[in-house]
């Protein structure tokens, strides 16, 4: 048979001021068709998994594109419109189709990036099966759950099983095509806006829900999802939801789903995140350096992390951790391009009086920070080039663009060209920072870097700077999120369907 197949990848944080137009999709834009295929096959993907298990299963593939972006504002109108285009467009004559989507997309012009697709291939191919694949932060929508025969999502996070739940979805599609299984759905959505520091699948509410939903699988269910989804959307729902597959046992799916969803809403304090006030964390982080054993304190950042659309230059934390007289830290990278070029021009070894930082308003939010100005000297400059060794992304090349090292009375500061995650300690190591050397590593991370990082570090302190990726839900003007939703309105309730 002829499979559809596409990649469309975006988390987006609709209150994010980073614009995502089509550029943002690749290293440079999308790829579609036979360079999809070259670029996707052999990754640790859901895209990968489609091609390799069903051409494994003698089925022919049509990659349509494939489009990832990193977390930011809402996708431009015109990018959301070619790329679902283009995989509309790739669907006639297909027997079936197989995506490897997010599930938290919002467009310019579309609240529901995933659920519009989704039924526009539907309306294409009333007949062809269709499976996705999702991230664990996807949101679940009515449209979907109606457009669509087959959702799973990972299960992992910080994610590790892109490419398992392609596989999952893969191997549930081809089942249905030798009509060996009748999949069908049931589908809980809670009024809960989880926190993403609180979706982490190791410890925790988050783990016993996954654990749970494990369990239904060994027990006979097809696929049991726990979707967190992803809060800082301002659309009607962006809560967490639990999708669960059975082989024609609607009744199975059921009750199994009242389960897990039953489970979650039980425990919903458990996704939930307490944020202290800024001021209380850094003196807390103060404590713990005083305290014995080695390696620094670890402050995280987690307000402005660019992996979920972070301006990655609010410098509130370091403003304080200044303010408050702490000593031997290292912090960045601070994406301040402006900087960058006003500190090259001055050139190494010239002391300098330059704003850093704060530069991009945070519109929705009503913050419009006026740059503080630091006065250091400037220390280093790289191209900001290093390969990571850590274990995310193993071997991949990254482009801070060009970096600079100011050095301050209390602090390195590394500022760079363009947001960046802290993927491998070779962030700091390449423009010679041994990390393990000072007493505060100030991070704009919430997640990815602690693979690499927490191992080196004597403590962690999570520290609410309040920029766009906040923990703390009530800074956000939401105006579309349906009301009562926990945890704004304390008194919410839900009641299981069976
Ligand atoms: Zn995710």
């Amino acid at each position: 048979m002829k499979i559809l197949i596409a990649r469309l990848n975006h988390e987006t944080n609709t209150f994010s001021p980073v614009a995502t137009p089509l550029a943002s999709f690749g290293d440079h834009g999308p790829t579609y068709g036979d360079e999809a295929y070259a670029a996707s096959k052999g990754t640790r993907t859901g895209i990968a998994a489609y091609i390799d298990l069903l051409e494994q299963a003698g089925h022919q593939v049509v990659v349509a594109c494939s489009a990832t972006a990193n977390p930011s504002g809402r996708v431009a109108a015109q990018a959301y419109t070619h790329l679902s285009d283009v995989i509309v467009a790739a669907a006639a004559g297909c027997d079936a189709i197989a995506l490897d989507l997010h599930g938290a997309m919002v467009a310019e012009n579309s609240d529901d990036g995933e659920g519009d697709l989704l039924e526009r291939l539907r309306a294409v191919l009333p007949k062809a099966p269709i499976a996705v694949a999702f991230d664990l932060h996807g949101k679940i929508t009515e449209k979907t759950m109606a457009s669509s025969d087959i959702v799973v999502s990972f299960k992992t996070y910080p994610h590790i099983d892109m490419y398992e739940t392609g596989a999952h979805a893969a191997r549930l599609l081809i089942e249905m095509l030798n009509k060996k299984i009748k999949p069908t759905m049931a589908w809980r959505r809670l009024p809960l806006l989880s926190h993403t520091l609180c979706s982490r699948t190791d410890i925790g509410a988050m783990h016993e829900a996954v654990e749970l939903a494990r369990a239904a699988e060994a027990a006979g269910m097809l696929g049991v999802s726990v979707l967190a989804g992803f809060s800082l959307a301002d659309i009607a729902a962006p809560c967490i939801s639990v999708v669960v597959i059975s082989d024609a046992d609607q009744e199975a799916a059921e009750q199994f789903a009242d389960v897990v969803a039953g489970f979650i809403w039980d425990n919903r304090e458990g996704f939930v995140y307490a944020s202290e006030t800024l001021a209380a964390s850094i003196t807390r982080a103060q404590e713990l350096a005083q305290q014995p054993g080695a390696g620094p304190v670890l402050l995280l950042d987690h307000g402005d992390n660019c992996m979920s659309g972070g301006t990655c230059d609010d410098m509130n934390v370091l403003h304080e951790a200044l303010a408050q007289g702490l000593q031997n830290i290292v912090v960045g990278p601070v994406c301040d391009p402006e900087a960058v070029a006003l500190m090259i021009q001055a050139g190494i070894g010239a002391t300098v009086s330059v704003a850093v930082g704060d530069k991009v308003p945070l519109t929705q939010l009503g913050i419009t920070t006026t740059p503080r100005v630091l006065t250091g000297l400037v220390l280093r400059l790289t191209d900001g080039e290093y390969v990571i060794s850590g274990p995310t992304y193993t071997g991949q090349r990254i482009y801070m663009g060009r970096t600079v090292l100011l050095q301050l009375p209390q602090a390195l500061v590394m500022v760079t060209e363009t947001p960046q995650e802290h993927w491998d300690l070779g962030i700091f190591s390449h423009i010679g920072i041994d990390a393990t050397k000072h007493r505060f590593v100030l991070l704009k991370s919430r997640m990815y870097c602690r693979p690499v990082f927490v191992p080196i570090a004597k403590a962690v302190v999570e520290c609410d700077g309040g920029g766009v990726t906040s923990s703390d839900y009530s800074r956000f003007p939401y105006s579309k999120l349906d009301r009562p939703v926990y945890p704004f309105d304390l008194a919410t309730t839900w009641q299981s369907q069976m």
